[in-house]
């Protein structure tokens, strides 16, 4: 038996993507959102609660403006969980024209588009919820100076849009930081003197401890030529290479569990894990093939939680509680 004294103490945070559920392979809509899916929160909230969990909810347009959605959010205990913003810029008014691959980030809109969008997302998840974000993630990740600016003036002091090793043809962040930290406006994945805001990227690594020689490797096998994709499948199947987020959606508890070990013997304070809200029902997103989504995706948050506990003493927190424990300490080191 682990003796409790000796073992590090973890921050545990859950954050959710709240939102509308369709097929990500169609185009995107800008009304009639399906969000079924957050029926199911109900039963993950109580999952949650039992172990202990306190789920962040970074709700969207959609789900904030369907009375019964809202509802389902308004009646969970206060105490017990928080509701942050989620900003998904094809379902999220005032529109400007068609949603296209490009406008769908939101570090790709004008910052007055995403002023005008935000305006309405906080007034709605206020009128509805009944709650103030102060928490934020934009949709389909990635972040800049402006809209953390724009989070500022907008009483947001945590960020978590930054996805580690990951980049695209719109953004990257590829070297950002995969500790919480404080982004610089111009450079947003490195750290920075301001103290108004805080990033707190989602957990993410490889199953190798030397995760920059990883990121290397993956890099470069992404980029090669169609023989070496085959090869980087070749190394994830031989087990000897994988990149792993810790999100039931996208791993298996196994190697979640991997993750957690490799962050907690790098002395990580902080475990977020992340999943999206239309996980919670079969078949939808793409993202979950499981039968029973909610069932399945509790099981591995348990198994994951179960094993930590085995070698840490975990501190459950929401995102904004983790921001105050986090700059606490920050001011004490
Ligand atoms: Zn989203």
């Amino acid at each position: 038996m682990a003796n409790t004294t000796s073992k590090e103490e973890v921050i545990f945070v859950l954050t959710v993507d709240t939102e509308e559920e369709w097929d990500w392979s169609d185009e995107f809509p800008n009304d009639n959102f399906s969000v079924s899916n957050i029926f199911e929160i109900p039963a993950l909230q109580l999952f949650c609660q039992e172990l202990g969990i306190k789920p962040t909810y970074f709700v969207d347009y959609a789900v904030a403006n369907n009375p019964n959605a809202a509802a389902v959010l308004a009646n969970i205990n206060p105490t017990l969980c928080e509701i942050g913003a989620h900003l998904h810029p094809w379902a999220n008014p005032p529109f400007f024209g068609l949603t296209s691959e490009e406008s769908s980030h939101v570090v790709n809109l004008p910052i007055e588009q995403t002023q005008q969008k935000l305006k309405l997302l906080i007034e709605k998840i206020q009128d509805n919820i009944g709650a103030t974000p102060r928490s934020f993630r934009t949709g389909r990740w990635g972040i800049n100076g402006d809209i953390l600016q724009l989070l500022i003036t907008n009483d947001f002091d945590v960020d978590s849009s930054i996805y580690p090793f990951y980049s695209n043809e719109f953004f990257s962040c590829e070297n950002a930081k995969i500790s919480p930290y404080w982004p610089d406006f111009n450079k947003p994945n490195q750290e920075s003197a301001q103290r108004k805001i805080l990033e707190i990227p989602v957990t993410c690594g490889f199953n190798k401890n030397n995760y920059p020689l990883c990121q290397k490797i993956h890099r470069a096998m992404e980029q090669a030529p169609f023989t070496w994709i085959k090869a980087n499948g070749l190394l994830w199947h031989s087990k000897l290479l994988r990149k792993i987020y810790l999100s039931p959606e996208l791993c298996t508890a196994k190697d979640m569990i991997k993750l957690v070990d490799l962050s907690l013997k790098k002395k990580h304070k902080i475990l977020h894990m992340y999943l999206h809200s239309s996980s919670l029902i079969e078949g939808i997103t793409g993202l979950s093939q499981d039968k029973n989504a909610r069932e399945s995706i509790c099981k591995k948050i348990q198994q994951v939680i179960e094993h930590t506990k085995q070698n840490a003493n975990i501190k459950f927190c929401t995102i904004s509680e983790a921001k105050k424990q986090l700059a606490q300490q920050q001011n004490t080191n």
